[in-house]
């Protein structure tokens, strides 16, 4: 199903965008060599629940993981990408640290993504994994509006990730995002232009590009959730959700900082 949401109802994906953001902005800042995975967990629950917000997370059980959940946000670490379930597990200095959150705000789901490294020296290798996946965001937001097509958004995200030098994985990509977080179109990470949904105003977009360092192969942790690099390369991943404007497109998950 694809959603083409109200003014109004654009307007309510605003403020959960907002939340979204300063959620993952405030775990940022909070986080240093010591930080456990469940402090993350706790926290992100904590600020999620005094907003009257829902997690789009906690209980939710797709085909791919072993749900429900449980959890409030996804911790993925070092060489785990994307669905990292929150363990005990204390970060060092160094790490590269990957938060993935969603919530619903007024019926309105917003998500968003940012990697980064732990303490105040990142590796160059890890810094430029994750600056490429910054810069293919960008590029993916920069093809987004009216009269644009899904493959244009891949396309132009997919060419930023191979000049990079990444493997590209079409396992798990972008999409829809609305009343409920996963919804049509799929926005693989990877793609040809001109092809795919025409893009109209009040569509709501997340546009998540990821990368593992030297595979484009992903293997399951016993967790059942919890998704790694298959060779234990290092990994990246950056994610807005936008929303097709009259004119282009609004970053609705945008940090301040
Ligand atoms: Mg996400
Ligand atoms: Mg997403």
């Amino acid at each position: 199903m694809i959603e083409i949401l109200s003014p109004t109802e654009v307007s309510r994906a605003r403020a959960t965008g907002a939340l979204v953001a300063d959620i993952l902005q405030t775990l940022k800042d909070r986080t240093s060599a010591g930080t456990n995975l469940l402090d993350l967990d706790g926290w992100a629950r904590a600020m999620i629940l005094d907003a009257g917000a829902q997690s789009c997370y906690v209980d939710y059980a797709p085909s791919f993981g072993r749900g429900p959940f449980g959890h409030y946000i996804c911790t993925s670490v070092n060489d785990a990408v994307l669905h990292g379930l929150p363990s005990d597990v204390t970060l060092s200095d160094g790490d590269l640290l990957s938060l993935d959150l969603a919530v619903s705000l007024g019926g309105v789901v917003a998500d968003s993504a940012i990697s980064f490294v732990v303490g105040d020296a990142p590796d160059p290798a890890s810094a430029a994994m994750i600056a490429a996946t910054e810069r293919a965001l960008a590029a993916g937001i920069a093809a987004a509006r009216p009269g644009a097509r899904i493959g244009d958004l891949s396309h132009a995200i997919g060419t930023v990730l191979r000049d990079a030098g990444y493997p590209i994985n079409t396992d798990f990509g972008g999409h829809g995002v609305g009343s409920t977080m996963h919804q049509d179109p799929h926005i693989p990470n990877t793609g040809r232009p001109g092809r795919g949904y025409e893009l109209r105003p009040g569509l709501l977009l997340a546009l998540e590009p990821w990368v593992m360092a030297d595979t484009a192969t992903l293997v399951t942790d016993d967790d059942g959730w919890t998704l790694r690099s298959a060779t234990g390369c290092r990994t990246a991943h950056s994610e807005h959700t936008i929303a097709i404007t009259a004119d282009g497109a609004e970053i609705l998950t945008l940090r301040s900082r």
